[in-house]
Formats: structure tokens, sequence, C-alpha cells
């Protein structure tokens, strides 16, 4: 059971950080959907609806996703669903239901950096950024890799709108279940990248550029997808062996790079 001592819901972003920044015992709330299943005792909830980043903007070579938008608005979006080519659709649509996605943020996804996010291996996938309340902005990437600290405070989410395309499949025993493996591919101004989630680790990213610069056909797409199943590390856990997931690491890989390449529609 989680016990919370004080519950604030700050006016401006100073306040959030400074009441994060003050005891570590003081969590940021977002949507609460995970932080309610992991117990412990919160000594002040700070919960940042009051700060005005639910919302989601689409300027000319970005879209600005703040921290508490919902993730059923980050599907629907229209602009969004068009530069992916509806691979956000895919991504977020299976993740438990829409009562459940109107409630979680992409925030609380990105910060939580887990290991079955679809959320996260679709934004690894694409050219993405995160603005924390003073660290200012970072490649997605290099944040995925710090250590959780209670004291961040994510304000913005930035996916730039660099031309090309990007591919997403995951693999569940039964819909709405967290994801067995996640995958992403995308070839974005020339660079590809193939992103693999639920390992069961955080999602691990290749750059496949290189091995690409021929250009992704059939060939080369059954190559690489062989190759990344030997370079993606897999674990076993209840919804499947480090074996199985391994074999879905070709197969999903070969279906979205060859979505990327054009020559598939990813199924
Ligand atoms: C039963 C269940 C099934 C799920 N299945 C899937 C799935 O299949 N695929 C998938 O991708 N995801 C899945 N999720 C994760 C879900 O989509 C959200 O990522 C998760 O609930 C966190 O979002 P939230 O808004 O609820 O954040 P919260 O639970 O409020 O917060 C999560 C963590 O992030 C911190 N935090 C939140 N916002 C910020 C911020 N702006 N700055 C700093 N720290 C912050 C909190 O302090 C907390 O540590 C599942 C979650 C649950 C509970």
């Amino acid at each position: 059971m989680m016990t919370i001592q004080n519950y604030v819901r700050p006016q401006t972003l100073e306040q959030a950080y400074e009441l994060l920044s003050k005891n570590r015992r003081n969590r940021a709330v977002a949507g609460m959907l995970w932080l309610r299943l992991t117990g412990g005792s919160i000594q002040t909830a700070v919960d940042l609806c009051d700060l005005g980043l639910d919302t989601m903007e689409e300027t000319d070579d970005a879209f600005v996703i703040g921290a508490m938008t919902p993730l059923r608005k980050l599907e629907l979006a229209p602009g969004f669903a068009a530069y992916t080519g509806g691979a956000a659709a895919r991504a977020l649509g299976d993740i438990v239901g829409v009562q459940f996605r109107n409630l979680a943020t992409v925030g609380g996804s990105v910060f939580g950096r887990f290991g079955f996010s679809d959320v996260l291996t679709l934004l690894l996938a694409l050219d993405t950024e995160v603005e924390l309340y003073g660290a200012g902005r970072m490649p997605l990437a290099e944040f995925a890799e710090l250590p959780q600290t209670t004291r961040d405070l994510l304000v913005r989410i930035y996916v730039k709108k660099t031309p090309g395309n990007v591919a997403y499949r995951a693999v569940r025993i039964a819909r709405t279940d967290f994801p067995v493996l996640t995958c992403a591919a995308s070839r974005l101004d020339g660079k590809v990248r193939l992103c693999v989630g639920a390992r069961p680790g955080k999602a691990m990213v290749l750059d496949l550029t290189e091995a690409a610069a021929g250009g992704l056909t059939p060939d080369t797409v059954k190559s690489l997808a062989e190759e990344a199943a030997k370079q993606i590390l897999t674990g076993s856990n209840s919804r499947g062996s480090a074996a199985y997931r391994s074999h879905l690491v070709r197969v999903l890989a070969e279906r979205t790079l060859s979505q990327v390449g054009g020559f598939g529609n990813g199924d």
C-alpha cells in the first residue's frame, strides 16, 4: 500500500522543482497509474496537473508534447499520425484501454523508462529530445540511460519532423497485456535505426545506417534482421523466454525494416 503525507498542486514549474529538490521522498505525480502500484511512502505528492503541460503543439519543425499530455491525445493527434504513418496508433493502441490512455501521460511513460514501454520504443526510433527543468534539452537516447532521480522534472518532449518514415510492431500474448517484445524501425534523413524493447529490459537502439548504406532491399533487410537478433540482448520472464524473444527480434526487425524500405506493409 502507498501512503502520502502531503498533497500539493504547484502553480509554477519553479515551485514544483523546488518541492522535488527538497526531499528525496517527494514525488512528481502525473496520471499516477504506475506510481500507485509501486507502494512505499511519499512525503509530498507533487501533482503536475496545474502546470499547463497537457498540451501538444505542432510547429514547423517539431511536435512539442507537454509531459502531462495523455497517451490518448498523442495517439489521436492527426499531424503526429500523419508524420509517423500510423506507427503512433500502432504503438499506443494496445496499452490497456482507452480510459487508461486518457489518464496515463507521455511524461510518466518517458520518465519511467520502463523496459516494456511501447512509448519509449517508438520515441527512440524518432528524433526525440526531452526538456528537463533546469538541465534543459537532451536527446531522449541520453536521458533513457540516466539513472532515475526523484529531483528531475520532465517538462516537454520534442519530436523533430526529420523527413523519413517509421514503422512499429509489437507482440502481445493478449491484446492490452504488457508486450512480449516491441520493435520500431526508422529511416530519418538517411539514418536507419532499429529499437527493440521489452527484451524484457529497456529498449536498445541499433544504428544500422552504415550496414544499410547500399539501400534497404529485401536481401539486406533479411541479413540486418538476422544480425539484430544476434546483437539485441534478450532475457526470459513470465511472458517469454530469451530464445523466443530473439526469434521475435528477427521477425519484427524484418517486418518493420521492410516497411521502412517501402516493400512491406509490416505484417
Ligand atoms: C497495468 C499497467 C499496464 C501498462 N501497460 C503498458 C503497456 O503495455 N505499454 C506501455 O508502453 N506502457 C504501459 N504501462 C505504462 C503506462 O502507459 C504509463 O507509462 C505509466 O502509467 C506512467 O504514466 P503515468 O502518467 O501514470 O505516470 P505516474 O504513475 O504518475 O508516474 C510514473 C513515474 O514517473 C514520475 N513522473 C511522472 N511524470 C513526471 C514528470 N513530468 N517529471 C518527473 N517525473 C515524473 C513519477 O514520479 C513516477 O516515478 C502500463 C501501466 C500499468 C499501470
